[in-house]
């Protein structure tokens, strides 16, 4: 029995009605396990310009920073396009990443057998199943190097900077994480054309004689886009900078099925994370109450594994996920012949139900 509490950060949307899904269902979990969740709510992107005129208000951070991980829904909208780029939603994501020193972003691609008719490739290509888990660096790269512009807008640069230090922690993680797996690490990077990624991939060389028991190998990134698409069952771990892993994973998700089914683990030093869907804010179904809830609770899930140490709760939650889609209940994004329509809201309610 423990008393966890939990900054909710539902952001704009349909971050508000994912993240009240996720609630639902960690209630059930406090319910059945003898828990305690309590919950502080804050605001970030597009509707904290709204109300504070910043994307990030010190607010935000100070209550995450006081709590014991954070469950975030998704960022920004078309009302937010016009905003200066230092306050637009978007900048609040990377600045709370930052404030709270989450360096690595964990996002498992699993394709579940039951959603295999909701994945593009065909079924020769999904024999072996799916199973990656991409380890992106989060606070480096070109997201945060120096950005310029001339006075005349006939030039823009964006500044992409990696330290020894930087790629050995996320490297570290990589490995970490591949021992309790398959043992493979794949390192992807573009050391055919970038000084920064040469760096990258001599110290994941050097990193790898700390792990003999993993096998480790690189690809550029081009290649590894493709793979994806044609063997993705070849992969284990990807481990990868910031902008190439903000793109891979999306393709290993869309591989998966939907972009609704997956999560996200931001993860420091310490136990505090980040957890949040890999999708965005869905401006265009928000409020209709048909978005997939599914990546948000199962986000939550890791949550309970990873910060809180709750494995037995987390696989709860991912066999209630299990339970209701063997039952034929599908969201409009993972919908096919013979399955039974349902919204955000009842999706939620049936997981929770079989906690
Ligand atoms: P998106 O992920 O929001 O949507 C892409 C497509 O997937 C849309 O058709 C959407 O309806 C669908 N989709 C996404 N999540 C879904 C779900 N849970 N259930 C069913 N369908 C789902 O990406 P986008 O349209 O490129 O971006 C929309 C906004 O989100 C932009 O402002 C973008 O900057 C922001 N964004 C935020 C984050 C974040 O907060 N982490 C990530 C990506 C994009």
């Amino acid at each position: 029995m423990g008393t966890y509490n939990i900054t909710l950060l539902p952001g704009d949307g349909i971050g508000p009605e994912i993240v009240s899904g996720a609630v639902t269902v960690l209630n059930a979990v406090g319910k059945k396990f003898n828990h305690t969740f309590s919950y502080t709510e804050a605001d970030i992107g597009g509707c904290a310009i709204d109300k504070h005129g910043t994307s990030l208000p010190q607010e935000t951070i100070d209550k995450c920073l006081a709590s014991d991980s954070v469950l975030l829904g998704a960022v920004g909208g078309p009302k937010w396009d016009g905003v200066p780029a230092d306050i637009r939603p978007e900048s609040g994501l990377l600045g709370i990443r930052k404030a709270l020193g989450l360096y690595s972003n964990l996002r498992p691609s699993i394709l579940k057998p039951q959603l295999k008719a909701a994945s593009p490739l065909k079924d020769d290509k999904l024999e072996s199943g799916l199973d990656i888990m991409v380890v992106r660096e989060l606070t480096g790269g070109i997201y945060f190097g120096k950005k310029q512009r001339a006075a005349d807008n006939s030039w823009a640069s964006d500044e992409e900077k990696y330290s020894r230090e930087e790629i050995l922690r996320i490297g570290k993680i990589a490995f970490e994480t591949a021992m309790i797996r398959q043992k493979r690490v794949v390192s992807v990077d573009k050391a055919n054309v970038l000084e920064s990624s040469r760096l990258w991939r001599e110290t994941m060389n050097e990193l790898a004689k700390d792990y003999p028991e993993v096998a480790l190998s690189h690809m550029y990134v081009d290649n590894a886009a493709m793979q994806i698409a044609i063997n993705p069952a070849q992969f284990d771990v990807i481990v990868t900078s910031n902008i190439f892993g903000d793109i891979l994973s999306d393709l290993s998700s869309a591989v998966a099925g939907s972009i609704g089914m997956l999560p996200s683990a931001s993860l420091g030093a310490g136990k505090r994370g980040m957890y949040e869907p890999i999708h965005g804010s869905a401006p265009d179904i928000a409020g209709m109450d048909i978005a997939n809830p599914i990546a948000t609770i199962v986000s939550a899930a890791m949550m309970l594994e990873l910060s809180f140490g709750l494995l037995e709760e987390a696989r709860a939650v991912n066999c209630a996920v299990d339970a209701v889609l063997d039952a034929g209940y599908r969201t409009a994004d993972i919908m096919s012949e013979g399955m039974k329509k349902i919204g955000t809201k009842e999706m939620a309610d049936r997981i929770a139900a079989n906690i």
